[in-house]
């Protein structure tokens, strides 16, 4: 007994000290810092309303994502950026239409309205982001064959963006995913920045999402699987 009871107070005592901690954690927020990096995916005019594939209430994202800004040392914009004729676009399958699927050499693919076309205004980002501090640019989807939802690999999961790199060279560990769409390309690239080992948060108000066929729903869950964390913008700490 004289052995025991020390155990079980020692794990008492720890149980306590995490439950204390997370807690404290949750009502401090978080706060970024040298090693952290806002990523702001493809805050774009084709996904915002007028755009060719717009998200509901995309615009609204603009000036959540310009107020975070200012807590980031870091930051990195991403750009959906297709070629003309993409293998993503329903047009370049003859009897598809946008939203339905197809398999191509890599899986299941959506089916997309043309978008985001290499150096149209359609693929420039949304006039009214502004993050000047943002040190790169990663533009994706370039492949005619490969579409990327991810900011770190293409679809066929072999040709990387060279995102991971410059983010490991840079020294950052910490990852805030916001932008356009939840479900997607958010998604896709916060699940791939905890492959590449990043910490990762989704700041939740930051995104708006397409939710095709209960896709919102299954991205969070994947996500959470993942050990990607959700948060909303009021959690940040300036
Ligand atoms: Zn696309």
């Amino acid at each position: 007994m004289t052995h025991k009871l020390p155990r079980i107070l020692l794990c008492a005592v720890a149980f306590a000290g995490a439950l204390a901690s997370s807690h404290a954690a949750h009502a401090a927020g978080v706060k970024p810092d040298a090693h952290s990096a806002l990523i702001a995916v493809d805050v774009q005019n084709c996904f915002v309303t007028g755009g060719t594939l717009p998200v509901k209430g995309g615009e609204e994202v603009v000036p959540v994502i310009n107020k975070l800004a200012g807590a980031f040392e870091n930051i990195v914009i991403t750009q959906d950026w297709h070629t003309p004729g993409h293998a993503s676009f329903a047009s370049s399958h003859p009897g598809k239409k946008p939203f339905e699927t197809i398999k191509l050499a890599y899986g299941t693919q959506v089916l997309w309205p043309d978008h985001c076309v290499q150096g149209t205004d359609d693929a420039a980002l949304h006039k009214d982001l502004q993050l000047p501090k943002a040190q790169v640019i990663i533009r994706k989807g370039f492949h005619k064959d490969v579409d990327s939802y991810s900011a770190f690999e293409e679809a066929d999961r072999k040709n990387l963006t060279g995102l991971a790199g410059y983010l490991r060279q840079r020294g950052i560990k910490t990852v805030y995913v916001t932008g356009l769409a939840t479900d997607f390309c958010v998604a896709w690239t916060a699940m791939d920045a905890r492959k590449h080992g990043f910490d990762v948060y989704v700041i939740e108000d930051a995104t708006r999402a397409i939710d095709l066929n209960g896709s919102l729903a299954a991205a969070w869950k994947q996500m959470a699987a993942k050990g990607v964390k959700r948060i909303q913008s009021s959690d940040i700490q300036s």
